[in-house]
């Protein structure tokens, strides 16, 4: 049993990010984990953050969706969790996975403001409407979290509309997410430790965060601070340049990833490269015959999105996103190309790649649930 509430908590960690190119919506963990009626089980319980994750998946229409979690520092010792709960929120803590603070205060909003994610929570906000108007202008920015029958929905909240909708990032945000920044704290997981060593060396904080994968900067005063220790932020340069791509699969996205420059990205059946994209579980048979272990090699070179076909059977380019056959560009073994803005890469019938906000899904829709123990799922492609 305890062996496989950690298989839970692992896949659940998979899905919690501070990355603004990933995060979906915000939460603040301590309430979310406190959600009783969910479940009726345990007054807190880890597993919560799971079964809302899942809800924002399947109203998302869209697998392996990440969100950024805004927690009190008093979880890490909260005793209505298990001893295990407490550790894995404490390595999510240390991994810069969440965003530990010992006042939460209107953080969670700002961090909606910044990125233009909706939030996930039952709190109504009276007093901070003025500050953040698209709380009541914008239906769908904040939904609650509710029991349904085949676990938590979402239902209306502050301003109306019961789905989950993404805004855009606020202008502040993105001028604070144009740059890199670094907290003088040494060891600070979400803005590198600023213990000395190299102009850069430290600017990774936490395992291999890239320096694009920061989350966004807390903005008092108008000066950019560390959330999490309160110091004022230094300017550490330009951040990287990213483009988000999303795997689709048989017309379903699932999952989005980060292309940064200097960082190539292989996706196939199953790559050897670190940080490749395996594609394997959502295949058929027919499809994983097809498909290489190392299909596709992306590479972000001055802004444009390079794809270089290094498989065994070759690719095509969907130009334009255009699913007319005669449409259709091969893409020869060992054969580059720009990707056009709206245009996918397809490795097989039915397996496309492209920039995410091009691919929309279909429905209808059953997302893989984080809460499974394997999530593997076999899916039927669509014939040529
Ligand atoms: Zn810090």
């Amino acid at each position: 049993m305890r062996f496989e509430i950690s298989k839970v908590l692992d896949a659940i960690e998979g899905r919690v990010c501070t990355d603004p190119s990933l995060a979906r919506a915000v939460l603040d963990l301590a309430e979310i984990i406190r959600y009783q009626d969910i479940d009726g089980g345990r007054p807190a319980s880890l597993l919560r953050l799971g079964m809302v994750i899942d809800a924002l998946s399947r109203e998302m229409e869209e697998d392996s969706v990440q969100v950024y979690a805004v927690v009190h520092r008093a979880l890490l010792s909260d005793a209505d969790l298990t001893s295990n709960e407490r550790m894995v929120v404490r390595r999510w803590a240390d991994d810069g996975l969440v965003e530990v603070l010992d006042n939460p205060g209107d953080r969670m909003l700002e961090v909606a403001d910044l990125l233009g994610v909706p939030v996930l929570t039952r709190v109504r906000f009276d007093g901070l409407r003025g500050r953040f108007p698209w709380l009541v202008e914008q239906p769908g920015r904040v939904v609650a979290p509710v029991p349904g029958a085949g676990g938590p929905v979402f239902i209306a909240h502050v301003g109306g509309g019961h789905a989950p909708v993404a805004g855009k990032r606020s202008p502040t945000g993105a001028k604070l997410l144009a740059r890199q920044w670094r907290c003088p704290e040494s060891g600070c997981a979400l803005f590198g430790g600023g213990g000395g060593g190299g102009a850069f060396a430290d600017l990774a904080g936490g395992a291999d965060r890239s320096p694009a994968a920061q989350p966004p900067p807390s903005l008092r005063n108008g000066v950019p601070t560390c959330p999490r220790h309160g110091a004022r932020l230094g300017d550490a340069g330009p951040r990287p340049r990213t483009e988000v791509l999303a795997v689709r699969v048989g017309g379903l996205v699932r999952r989005r990833f980060v292309l940064r420059e200097e960082q190539p990205v292989v996706a196939g059946r199953a790559p050897e490269q670190e940080g490749g994209i395996m594609l394997g579980q959502w295949l058929n048979d027919e499809a994983r015959r097809w498909i290489s272990r190392g299909h596709v090699h992306f590479e972000l070179r001055v802004g444009e999105v390079i794809v270089t076909d290094i498989s065994t059977n070759g690719s095509g380019i969907r130009p334009g996103g255009s699913m007319t056959e005669s449409d259709r560009i091969p893409l020869a073994p060992q054969q580059s190309r720009v990707l056009g803005e709206n245009d996918m890469i397809e490795l097989y019938p039915g397996v496309q790649i492209g920039r995410a906000e091009e691919l929309p899904t279909g429905a209808p829709f059953t997302p893989t649930s984080v809460m499974a123990e394997a999530p593997t799922m076999a899916m039927r492609l669509p014939r040529p």
